[in-house]
């Protein structure tokens, strides 16, 4: 059991280590690369405010526009002075007029975006390079300046270590012209290879146009962030494995601890009944008992069922603890039940106890043995846990009813089976909870009307009432008005175990 406990340790913290730094490494890694696209965009758009500017500061042109040496003189100045633009033209529709220097390009597809006031761009490829031209140009009445901005290529200004591994293009989307999504630019690395990996878009708005910058990367640039990455991730995902591993190891000592505890109970038979008395308010005279479990530890210690049953039940372990107390309370009926009258005897049981026939079995078999002499077995099931299969469960039930042991349907009014639970599976009594009880004598309650209504129904449907924690007379007196005869609680008695229970019971109700 402990080495198969260490090797499961051991495996968590080594899927977690793993798992956990492939994925840390792909969470850092898209995030520098989301901050590399943000760099490239920031940049971009730096470079064409700044240009911008530039032209902007040039003098207005007019149409009687001449190319005199002093305006290549002003032309070659700009370039001189601005940060970005390398060449610089004077320009009528599409042909140059006067320019810094005398390039000759290929104008054709030059201002066709507006990004701004009298401010539009465009791009050339280049035959010599992978790396496109960028034009910006400034409308100054029928005339424009218009300049080439120096190539941004991605690699001046974030990490890129592979060739061909990385693609960034521009889309600007028009909003007061009439053309669609148009890539302005892409940028750096024709030759792109392999698949898209990894994209991260970024978008810029403002009154003339979305634009829209793309950053994809193959699987050899998503691995050169990894890499950067690796000790990183390396170091979070171990503290994180072995932090998961320790509280894996924690709780399996915890839950493993209590399961064993409770094993060892069971064949010890430290789950003991305790007996409350069902009393018949009217004449006072004990009809029933609810059978209710405790856990007798070996120092002498009592623990009370809300402390170890719901652990119980969720680990699958309250049947055998069932036929654990049963075998004691059958010794103890057997012992000292012959000094009272017949009584039913109730037990609390889960939907579990309904999924295949051994609890009948028992039970008949207990009859059998003669050792209940005259009293009867009840079972109780509670409202508060939903049953999934109510067929299966009422077949199981009608053996049950077949050997006289009926059910009375625990917490009624407060769970999930609501009244179809009557009929569908047979109920022959109403527990009522000690809730709607506690409500009696509270004025403009809401609970109390749903006491009464609990009430009117079980009689309508000629169901038996049990009231469950009734501790006052008041209460007692309101319940024996309303017609409710069965009384549970501490007015009359706290749940007892079995040698005072079959002392003081046996005087007052003895055959
Ligand atoms: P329950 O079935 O609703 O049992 C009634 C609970 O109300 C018992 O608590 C009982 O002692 C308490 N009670 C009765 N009259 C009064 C009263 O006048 N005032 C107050 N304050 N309490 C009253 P107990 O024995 O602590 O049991 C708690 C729960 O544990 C039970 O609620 C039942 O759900 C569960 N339980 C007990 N024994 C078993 C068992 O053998 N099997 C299963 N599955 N559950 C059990
Ligand atoms: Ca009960």
């Amino acid at each position: 059991m402990e080495r198969i406990k260490c090797v499961a340790v051991f495996a968590i913290f080594f899927v977690v280590f793993i798992f956990g730094s492939k994925a840390i490494d792909n969470i850092i890694a898209d995030e520098l690369i989301n901050r590399d696209a943000s760099i490239l965009s920031e940049k971009l758009i730096m470079y064409i405010r700044d240009s911008a500017e530039d032209l902007r500061a040039l003098p207005a042109l007019d149409d009687q526009f001449e190319c005199t040496s002093e305006t290549r003189a002003l032309l070659r100045k700009t370039i001189f002075q601005s940060t970005f633009i390398r060449w610089t033209a004077v320009m009528d529709n599409l042909n140059v007029l006067c320019s810094s220097e005398d390039i000759v390009r290929d104008y054709d597809s030059l201002a066709k975006h507006k990004i701004g006031e009298n401010l539009n761009m465009a791009v050339m490829d280049k035959d010599d390079s992978d790396l496109h031209e960028l034009f910006l140009s400034h409308n100054s009445g029928q005339l424009k300046y218009v300049a080439s901005i120096v190539p941004m290529n991605p690699r001046y200004f974030v990490h890129v270590y592979c060739e061909d591994c990385l693609e960034y293009t521009i889309t600007i989307d028009g909003l007061n012209d009439n053309l669609a999504a148009v890539p302005v630019l892409e940028f750096g690395f024709d030759e792109f290879e392999g698949a898209h990996v990894v994209t991260e878009k970024i978008t810029h708005k403002n009154e003339y146009y979305i634009a829209t910058f793309t950053l994809s990367g193959n699987e050899e640039y998503l691995a050169q962030y990894q890499s950067l990455n690796w000790w990183v991730s390396g170091f979070i995902s171990f503290w994180l494995a072995l932090g998961v591993a320790v509280a894996y190891w924690y709780w399996r000592n915890a839950y493993g601890s209590t399961r064993s505890h409770i094993r060892n109970a069971i064949k010890h038979n430290e789950f003991i009944p305790f007996f409350q008395p069902v009393i018949n308010g009217n004449t006072n005279e004990l009809v029933g008992v609810e059978v209710l479990m405790r856990w007798r530890q070996a120092n002498g210690d009592l623990i009370p069922p809300n402390q170890f049953i719901p652990f119980a039940e969720s680990a699958g372990l309250i049947v055998d603890m069932t036929y654990s107390m049963l075998d004691v309370m059958a010794e103890d009926i057997h012992k000292m039940g012959h000094q009272v009258k017949p009584l039913f005897f109730s037990i609390n049981i889960v939907p579990a106890h309904l999924h295949d026939d051994k609890l009948y079995v028992y039970i008949k078999a207990l009859i059998a043995s003669g050792k209940l002499g005259q009293h009867r077995i009840s079972l109780e099931i509670t409202e508060r846990q939903p049953i999934t299969d109510l067929v299966k469960a009422r077949q199981m039930l009608d053996y049950f009813y077949a050997i006289d042991v009926d059910l009375k349907l625990d917490d009624a009014g407060m769970g999930y089976g609501g009244f179809s639970y009557v009929q569908k599976l047979g109920i022959s009594t109403l527990k009522i909870d000690k809730a709607f009880i506690d409500t009696i004598g509270v004025k403009d309650n809401f609970n109390e009307k749903t006491l009464d209504a609990i009430i009117s129904f079980a009689k309508k449907s000629g169901l038996s009432v049990i009231a469950e924690g009734v501790e006052t007379e008041q209460q007692l007196t309101y319940l024996k008005t309303q017609g409710v005869d069965l009384i549970q609680g501490y007015f009359f008695s706290k749940p007892l175990d079995a040698d005072d229970f079959f002392e003081h019971y046996s005087s007052l109700v003895a055959s």
